[in-house]
């Protein structure tokens, strides 16, 4: 039986481990699919505080780690298959079923791509999901976001702060998104909404880095190609949320629901990152939520004794 089992090693999970082990709790935290999650797929953190020379992303994951063993924290790969809420909790890891008497659930969320083929490694070589995190390395040169959604419009929007000029490529000729974020975007110079339009396929350079994209017109079927230095992909998240959506309360995109703090609707059982945060979802409101989420925890065991 355990006291705390941590699910995710992102930022929300590390942070959660460091707070659980110095409080003596031993947690054991459970390396899913993308052990380190979304920070190891990206280059130079910036705007992590602390660190104003910028940071590696992967290496700030691994300094979390180590620091969270340091405090006693026990790391096993598994990825969570079901979960059923009680006393104790349940999780089905790999094939088998563990017990704990709290949970914190810090599964992340997975950015979505459009799915052509090499996509995957090309992320970080000009294609990336977050203007936050990459914008400030394309100044004055043309960048594209593809979706057309809030996340799209927020991001170009954001990103005519660095970039010459930014393509926002959207597959119909209506946004998705609220119209004051929808106007605030076609209002700007620098944003080129290209209609109709999907993204089939990556230009490169001698140095495998993004240099174009392959266009499709999904009305007239013509095909053209467009020269910039960034994709950034904005065609929504997928919470990690799939084995808890049956006990645990969703809203309608699948993220789990914060009912104060970051407590769930289960008793013992928290939520702490991009899991439950469709709204920041930055690398250090992360960290918060999962030392929230085990300083949530800790006191729940003590009264639960
Ligand atoms: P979203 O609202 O689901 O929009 C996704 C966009 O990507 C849509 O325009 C969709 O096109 C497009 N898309 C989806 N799959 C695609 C594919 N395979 N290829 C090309 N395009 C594709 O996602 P989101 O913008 O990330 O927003 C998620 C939630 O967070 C929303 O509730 C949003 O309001 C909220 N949010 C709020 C804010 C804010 O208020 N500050 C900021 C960001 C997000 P279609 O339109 O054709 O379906």
């Amino acid at each position: 039986m355990e006291n705390v089992i941590i699910v995710g090693t992102g930022c929300a999970g590390l942070t959660a481990a460091i707070y659980t082990g110095r409080a003596n709790l031993s947690p054991l935290v459970l390396e899913g699919r993308l052990p380190g999650g979304q920070l190891t797929t990206t280059t130079a953190v910036e705007n992590f505080p602390g660190f104003p020379d910028g940071v590696d992303g992967p290496d700030l994951i691994q300094r979390m780690h180590q620091q969270a063993e340091k405090f006693g924290a026990r790391f096993q790969y598994g990825v969570v298959e079901a979960f059923e809420p009680g006393t104790p909790h349940r999780l089905k890891v790999d094939g088998a079923w563990m017990e704990t008497k709290s949970l914190i659930i810090a599964s992340g969320a997975s950015p979505r791509y459009i799915g052509i083929e090499g996509e995957q490694a090309l992320i970080g070589h000009g294609l990336t999901s977050c203007a936050t995190c990459d914008g400030a390395f394309y100044r004055n040169v043309p960048v594209c976001v593809v979706g057309g959604g809030d996340s799209a419009c927020e991001e170009a929007t954001f990103l005519t702060r660095f970039a010459s000029e930014v393509y926002l490529i959207h597959r119909r000729d209506t946004l998705r998104a609220s119209k004051i974020m929808a106007d605030r975007a076609l209002a700007n110079p620098k944003i080129k909404p290209v209609w109709n339009s999907a993204v089939t396929g990556y230009i490169t350079d001698e140095a495998g880095e993004v240099s174009g994209v392959h266009l499709k017109n999904l009305k007239d079927g013509t095909t053209s190609e467009l020269a910039l230095k960034c994709v950034f992909v904005a065609i929504g998240h997928e919470p990690n949320t799939a084995p808890f959506r049956n006990s645990l309360t969703t809203d309608s995109n699948g993220y789990l629901v914060q009912a104060g703090g970051t407590r769930t609707n289960v008793p013992g059982v928290f939520a702490a990152g991009d899991v439950a945060d469709h709204v920041y979802r930055q690398a250090i409101t992360a960290a918060g939520q999962g030392c929230a989420a085990a300083i949530e925890a800790e006191r729940w065991l003590a009264d639960s004794e």
